[in-house]
């Protein structure tokens, strides 16, 4: 795939540009190349918000996408998006469009590597259908003799994991190897090193990370919005905030495809039945000797589960109705599409302006006018 970083700023007389941060109604879209203004700076980004048009055909724009812009003001940093391109790929959760890669990030100690954990987080990705990398920190914490154990562990799921420790910088350069050119999401439980990793792979992160936002002295972690940054040797990273369990939440058959021990098993032979669930049913080719075939099992059982509940909620009184998105997770959504809008009060607005941790050279003081741009906001 051509890298974010590789596409042009100008396609004929059109502005391109990559969603790199969304908040509120406001987007960050930076121009690759930066766009050079007479006599003054180049301008890497501008502040966009989207043309009422696309609001009205439900056009939803995302961290990643690809927009076209119009009107640029350039010595206002500002722009409106006019339209979005077809997306290559769509994360719902995170929301990430153009995505071409998940970076597991999980610690071999501190804390304790727990394998079903790391199972429900390789099948979530797995279900995204991306190529994925499994990228275990804080291999100074242990032995050479472990380290090589987990190594020879994980082979046998399936997986090459690439051991790094970000304190001592170790094993870095295949991973940025890895990360070149990619549109790639960082995903794992909390405290594994994924803030870490991200300030030594993308330094400029580092002074947003500890940079606290205006005047409600708020971090980074506490905002919820998802961004993308810009890695130097080209391709882009997206963080997503770090949660412990997954819910995992697919068809029973959309699991069995999610363990690479059994697909191996399938690619020599295929069972006799095609929705076959690889539990001893007749004529079945999957044995089951392979260190995850309980946690499969288990997570077999809660797909099925989940599975009975959206077929339960399929009663047409309800008010709303369970739908398995494509990305794996179980939605609720109303049965009638009622658009709800609600007036934001310029202090809100204001506040979320303050959350944005770019420095605009002063040019969001002027609320009032940006207030004028955008009256309304869809309520969520
Ligand atoms: P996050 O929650 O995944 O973003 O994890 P953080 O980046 O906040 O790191 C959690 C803790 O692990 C911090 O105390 C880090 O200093 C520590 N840490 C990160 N990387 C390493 C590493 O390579 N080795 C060791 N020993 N500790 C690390
Ligand atoms: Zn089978």
């Amino acid at each position: 795939m051509t890298s974010s970083a590789d596409l042009p700023a100008w396609i004929g007389d059109e502005l391109l540009g990559t969603v790199m941060a969304v908040q509120a109604n406001y987007y960050w879209v930076e121009l690759h190349p930066p766009v050079a203004k007479p006599g003054a700076l180049s301008v890497p980004r501008l502040l966009c918000t989207r043309r009422a048009r696309l609001k009205k055909v439900g056009q939803q724009v995302m961290v990643g996408d690809r927009v076209q812009i119009e009107e640029p003001d350039w010595a206002g940093h500002r722009g409106a998006i006019a339209a979005v391109l077809p997306r290559l790929t769509q994360l719902d959760r995170p929301p990430v469009a153009n995505a071409d890669h998940i970076m597991l990030v999980f610690a071999i100690a501190e804390p304790e590597l727990d394998c079903h954990q790391l199972t429900r987080f390789l099948v979530k990705a797995e279900l995204t259908g991306l190529a994925i990398t499994l990228c275990l920190n804080k291999r100074d914490l242990v032995a050479v003799k472990t380290q090589t154990a987990w190594q020879q562990r994980l082979a046998q799921w399936g997986y090459q994991p690439q051991l790094i420790s970000v304190r001592e910088q170790l094993g870095l350069e295949p991973l940025r190897a890895s990360l070149r050119d990619r549109v790639t999401v960082i995903s794992g439980p909390s405290g594994v090193g994924k803030s870490s990793l991200i300030n030594t792979l993308i330094p400029a992160a580092q002074l947003r990370v500890s940079a606290v936002s205006g005047k409600l002295g708020r971090g980074r972690h506490t905002t919820r919005h998802i961004e993308l940054f810009a890695l130097s040797q080209g391709g882009l990273l997206a963080d997503t905030p770090g949660f412990n369990q997954p819910d995992i939440a697919c068809s029973p058959h959309q699991l069995s495809t999610c363990f690479p021990e059994i697909r191996t098993q399938l690619s020599q032979q295929q069972c006799q039945f095609a929705d076959c669930l690889h539990r001893g049913e007749p004529g079945c080719v999957v044995d089951q000797a392979w260190e995850r075939y309980d946690h499969y099992r288990q997570l077999l059982a809660e797909c099925e589960t989940q599975a009975q509940a959206v077929h339960d909620s399929a009663t047409p009184d309800e008010a709303f109705k369970l739908k398995i998105a494509d990305a794996g997770q179980v939605q609720k959504e109303p049965r009638l599409q009622a658009k709800k809008y609600r007036r934001v009060s310029r202090r809100s607005r204001k506040q979320s302006l303050d959350d944005w941790r770019y420095d605009l050279d002063g040019s969001l003081d002027d609320l009032e006018a940006l207030a004028d741009i955008e009256a309304f906001t869809e309520f969520e």
